[in-house]
């Protein structure tokens, strides 16, 4: 195959699922013999109002059609006025947000970067609080605060700048991680380099679906705000509605300096990344973090028509509310069935932690030949994520969480000596 021929060893989701895809529509992909399985992965949460999503693809096709501006640098075009217009109206506005907001290159990567390139010019300070099992991209900056193994290994060079903390319920329940943070700030001696900003997933995705509860994020808040630190909030992954609120801390009270969106911010699986912050921090200097693709058009198309068609009102925020409710109750039924398991995360990012990253592949791939497409996350891969797009619908998510029951069924009733030796 081509594939195998000439592509980088370096793919790696096209390992688990080794067929070819041709079309794609909601939570459905197609492959070359026609074969439909249910989307459990969504473009790793890029896909958060499904493929091809109809009212998404016609606003971007009417566009094309009248010679609309697709690549723009980042000059002044009326679809980047109106999704700026749009973004202020639904969603900074009414959180009282007053930021501005910074185009970055358009993967998640690159609006880590501008956040953290922000904190360290506006702070003079170089060090950066990141936690652990966090993800935030694969280029250097983004990799230096990222934990996993792994794609630190890919580096080639020391990664700098960037001091490791304990994330909320590392080391157990009774554990504040904080209060080691909080003391380390205070001991003149303890080798911590004042922090330019703290950088957070609210839940972690790629780490393994943990989970911050709102008194740490809280109290996390409160030390930045002592101590000079800026709030940097990378939703990239747990934004744009995972959770069932347009940002993950909505319900936490909280207001980072610093967000960080990219993967479904366009809505339609476009490349887009935005960095926004508070207004009093745009000391940037002009083109001094530049970018070709800062000006995806076709983005700022999808991307207001996505904000304006589900952010209007509460409707698509309580559809996500059932599905999450829909699936923290399979998910709850599998785990009291095996006291092995347990349930992570919330919204629709949950999953179930397995008892070893082979536990999790023998279940996705039990998933994959059933016709479900699932992934698994976690620093062993033990956690097997289920990601659907937001917008699937009571059945269909019943549907894939049929197969994946049935999954943990076969292998915990007909794996006996795996189940043992793990
Ligand atoms: C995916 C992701 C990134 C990196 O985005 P890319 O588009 O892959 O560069 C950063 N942070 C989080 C939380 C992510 O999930």
């Amino acid at each position: 195959m081509i594939f195998q021929d000439y592509e980088s060893e370096v793919q790696s989701y096209s390992r688990s699922f080794p067929v070819v895809f041709t079309k794609a529509q909601g939570c459905k992909l197609f492959d070359t013999e026609g074969k439909e399985y249910i989307d459990f992965l969504a473009g790793a949460g890029s896909l958060n109002y499904g493929h091809n999503n109809p009212v998404l693809k016609e606003t971007l096709i009417e566009y094309i059609q009248q010679d609309g501006i697709t690549h723009g640098l980042d000059m002044h075009t009326q679809s980047k006025a109106e999704f700026l217009e749009t973004f202020r109206d639904l969603i900074l506005k009414p959180r009282g947000l007053d930021h501005k907001v910074m185009f970055t290159g358009p993967t998640g990567a690159n609006s880590v970067e501008a956040a953290m390139k922000l904190a360290r010019k506006v702070t003079g300070r170089h060090n950066i609080v990141a936690f652990t099992n966090g993800f935030h991209g694969c280029t250097l900056g983004a990799l230096a605060a990222t934990g996993n193994q792994h794609h630190r290994n890919g580096a080639g060079q020391a990664l700098s700048g960037v001091t490791r903390l304990p994330y909320d319920g590392y080391l157990g329940d009774n554990f504040n991680t904080l209060e080691l943070f909080e003391k380390m700030l205070k001991d003149k001696s303890s080798g911590l380099d004042a922090p330019a900003a703290v950088i957070v997933e609210i839940v972690q995705g790629e780490g393994g679906l943990n989970t911050a509860s709102g008194e740490w994020l809280q109290q996390l808040s409160r030390i930045c705000q002592q101590h000079g630190i800026l709030f940097i909030a990378d939703d990239i992954q747990a934004g744009c509605g995972r959770t069932g609120s347009f940002f993950s801390f909505d319900i936490f009270d909280i207001k980072p300096d610093i967000i960080t969106l990219s993967k479904s911010l366009s809505g339609f699986g476009l490349p887009f990344a935005i960095t926004i912050f508070d207004r009093k921090l745009d000391i940037w200097k002009p083109g001094e973090h530049n970018g070709t693709f800062r000006g995806n058009n076709h983005a700022f198309i999808t991307a207001t028509k996505a904000l304006k068609t589900y952010w209007g009102d509460d409707t698509f925020i309580s559809h996500i509310h059932s599905r999450s409710e829909q699936l923290k109750q399979v998910l709850n039924n599998i785990c009291d069935k095996y006291p092995e398991l347990y349930r992570k995360g919330r919204g629709l990012m949950q999953g179930i932690s397995c008892p070893s990253g082979d536990v999790a592949d023998a279940i996705t791939s039990d998933c994959f030949a059933n016709k479900l497409i699932i992934e698994t996350s976690g620093p062993e891969g033990e956690v097997v994520k289920c990601f659907p797009p937001l917008t699937i619908s009571e059945q269909e998510l019943a549907e894939g969480l049929n197969i994946l029951e049935q999954a943990f069924d076969q292998f915990f009733y007909q794996e006996e000596p795996l189940k043992k030796a793990s």
